[in-house]
């Protein structure tokens, strides 16, 4: 598996202390359970995505990220269904068999329930080839204004129908698509609250749900400011300040124990 995966990410900057999902084969049964935070996480009970249903297609399951909570895996398919007269979601990374960190490319899909859709829609099935070696096309042009062959009325209907879902807690977009909706959404804008500014996020929106009723091993995240976000929260991410995230400084946060155990279990 971690062959598979240098081989695949040749040439990417390695991340250190991710080694536990790597070794992971296969779920652990039991219960449901998403375990600390998104970023610092792990899942028991997971299921995969199945790679392609009424609705949806599923991107690179070689790599194995496509497992989540069953609360998350039922809500994509219940958005799947809802999204149909826009065209099929393209699903790419959700999360590894028992969560935890992944190899490259996320800081979070660490608890099954996160999950990247891309803002093109399908309108047929995807070849193997398109499945397992995707393009990801920036919807933005270089200016920041959105290409409007790969931004339309079926991005933006999709976008509220995912945040307008009580399962739902947020939604990462580049700050130009957020501010984008802030300029042309008219009527009911409170759905916008969700849609959240984060770099990147370019040619896909990354969801991530509220801890499912009952999951007590979910940490609480911090909640969401008031307001649509766009106005002065949103005028930050176009200083210069923002032009430069400021790289990632120390260790990673050490593991819940109870996700050491989980991950480590052969
Ligand atoms: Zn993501």
């Amino acid at each position: 598996m971690i062959a598979r995966l240098l081989g695949a990410f040749a040439g990417a900057a390695l991340v250190s202390a991710v080694a536990y999902a790597d070794n992971v084969p296969a779920p652990t049964a039991g219960p449901a359970d998403s375990i600390g935070s998104p970023a610092n996480g792990c899942l028991v009970g997971g299921v995969p995505m199945p790679v392609s249903g009424p609705g949806w297609e599923v991107l690179r399951p070689s790599t194995q990220r496509n497992y989540g909570n069953p609360y998350l895996i039922q809500f994509l398919e219940d958005m799947a269904a809802k999204a149909k007269s826009h065209g099929t979601l393209i699903i790419g990374d959700i999360g590894m068999p028992r969560g935890g960190p992944i190899l490259i490319g996320h800081a979070s899909h660490q608890m099954g329930l996160d999950v990247d859709v891309l803002f093109r829609l399908a309108s047929a099935p995807l070849s193997d080839a398109e499945r397992e070696n995707p393009t990801f096309q920036a919807v933005m042009v270089a200016d920041g204004s959105l290409n409007r062959s790969l931004w339309g009325a079926d991005q933006v209907a999709v976008l509220h129908q995912f945040s307008s879902d009580s399962r739902v807690e947020r939604i990462f977009v580049n700050p130009w698509i957020k501010r984008a909706l802030c300029k042309s959404v008219t009527g009911d804008r409170a759905w916008l609250r969700k849609i959240r500014p984060w770099w990147g996020h370019e040619a896909h929106f990354h969801v991530r749900l509220s801890c499912p009723p009952g999951d007590k091993d979910c940490l609480p995240r911090e909640a969401l400011p008031e307001g649509d976000g766009c106005g002065a929260p949103l005028a930050w991410w176009f200083t210069a300040e923002a032009a430069k995230p400021k790289p990632r400084v120390g260790p990673l946060p050490e593991l819940p124990a109870a996700c050491k155990a989980i991950l480590d279990k052969p």
